[in-house]
């Protein structure tokens, strides 16, 4: 069986692993040229998408993404702040959690050596359809067509192949605009650094401004006790952090400054909105260069509306699908299940246990749910956030998190 997969990120590459490592021809057409030159700060993998992932892609690739990764059991609990930087609780303890984090561009690199020469990069799809006989055909922009049996648009949030599909985007805009870099903990002061800890955390405040601080090291906090096999980007305690805005005329401009200029106008922002500079200097002593605007896009939360489209021989994945927002960081995890929710249905094709249709009905199927659980998390913060920018929503806030810090400092003091 012939499958042709669009889109090498995430749950292109892993799918292609897999198919790869189960005998299946496959090729996948990625637009971009280097695997490394790409965006993204850090993925969260809990246990499904590392069992997923051991499905997937060979033991060595498994053990080089581990000794990669930075673990979540050896973390703090993670913290919740207002915008003074008055400590308002804490999340629950981490010490059994089997989640770790690893760079994107890591994970990234790690499944394209998994795929080898079977990932095609410079190749943009252009158009999709089907040939004569009725199979599933791509057009490349060098005007070449390529035909196979199986199409499977793993193209992400502005996907062709799910457009096609469903007759129009599957996605939309939640109305927030984040903006995200990374500063490494030997940057900041030493009352700021004692303050976050080898934590993540959530800054929240009145009028739809909140900023997330994740920690990440995966030298430090390492998975498994192996350097010779580490390739992750990151080399020491970092915070990769995530300022989000509800969308206006004002949050657009900001998309269109680069480095220092960008970062000085998000701190005059804050600053603006009232904040203090303790939970602001993770921003100012960010690296310039690795600030970046991003905008939240969402999918349907309910299961019915993801992949509204009858099965057949072209299908799609991961955020093609089921784009989430980063505030439940699960949308790769979910794209890396999704790709062995597919293996496992295509190896009952060539077993003789099932048909092709029957086999991408059952993996849509279970798409639907996986895609309408995480969807339904990211979007509670989502709305969250929006919440604090009502007038309402806003006098709640201001009013109520002084009285929650000052119980938490009770409780700690008893
Ligand atoms: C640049 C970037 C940075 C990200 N950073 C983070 C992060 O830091 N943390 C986090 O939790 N999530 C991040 N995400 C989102 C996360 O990677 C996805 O939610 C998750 O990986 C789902 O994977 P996916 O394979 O469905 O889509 P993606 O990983 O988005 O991959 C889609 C791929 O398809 C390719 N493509 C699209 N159209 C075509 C075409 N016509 N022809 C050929 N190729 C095409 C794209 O170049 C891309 O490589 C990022 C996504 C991107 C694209």
């Amino acid at each position: 069986m012939r499958i042709i997969v669009i889109g090498g990120g995430i749950g292109g590459l892993a799918l292609a692993a897999g198919l790869r490592r189960n005998g299946f021809d496959v090729a996948v057409f990625e637009r971009d040229t280097d695997v490394t030159a790409t965006g993204g700060y850090h993925i969260t993998l809990d246990g499904r998408a590392q069992e997923a992932l051991r499905r997937l892609v060979p033991p060595e690739i498994v053990e080089r993404l581990l000794a990669s990764s930075s673990a979540l059991r050896l973390r703090d609990p993670d913290a919740f702040w207002d915008w003074h930087g008055r400590l308002l609780g804490h999340g629950p303890r981490l010490a059994d959690s089997p989640s770790v984090d690893i760079d994107r561009i890591t994970l990234r690199t790690l499944l394209a050596d998994a795929v080898g020469d079977d990932l095609h990069l410079g190749q943009t799809v252009t158009a999709i359809g089907h040939a004569d006989d009725g199979t599933p055909q791509v057009v490349l922009a060098d005007g070449t067509t390529q035909r196979c049996d199986l199409l499977v648009g793993a193209d992400g949030a502005h996907s062709l192949v799910a457009g096609h599909l469903a007759g129009g985007p599957t996605n939309r805009p939640v109305g927030i605009i984040g903006f995200s870099g990374r500063t490494a903990a030997g940057d900041l002061g030493p009352l700021e650094r004692e303050r976050l800890g080898p934590r993540s955390g959530m800054v929240f405040a009145p009028r739809g401004a909140a900023l997330y601080v994740g920690f990440l090291d995966p030298v430090g906090n390492a998975v498994l006790d192996a350097p010779h096999l580490r390739a992750s980007v990151t080399s020491g305690p970092t915070y990769i952090w995530g300022a989000m805005f509800p969308e206006s005329a004002a949050t657009d401009a900001l998309r269109g400054l680069r480095a220092d200029e960008l970062r000085d106008a998000l701190l005059a922002r804050f600053r603006r909105h009232g904040w203090a500079e303790s939970p602001l200097e993770v921003i100012a002593q960010a690296d310039p260069g690795s600030i970046a605007a991003f905008r939240f896009n969402a999918a349907s939360t309910r299961a019915q509306d993801l992949a509204p489209w009858p099965a057949g021989p072209i299908t799609a994945l991961g955020d093609a699908v089921h784009a989430t927002p980063p505030t439940a960081g699960m949308g790769a995890g979910a794209a890396i299940r999704d790709a062995a929710s597919l293996l496992t249905h295509l190896c009952e094709v060539t077993a003789g246990t099932s048909a092709l249709p029957v086999a991408v009905s059952q993996f849509e199927a279970d798409m639907r749910v996986r895609g309408a659980e995480i969807l339904t998390l990211a979007m509670r913060t989502v709305r969250w956030i929006l919440a604090t920018d009502t007038p309402l929503g806003a006098a709640v806030t201001t009013a109520a998190t002084p009285m929650i810090a000052a119980a938490g400092r009770l409780r700690r003091l008893r």
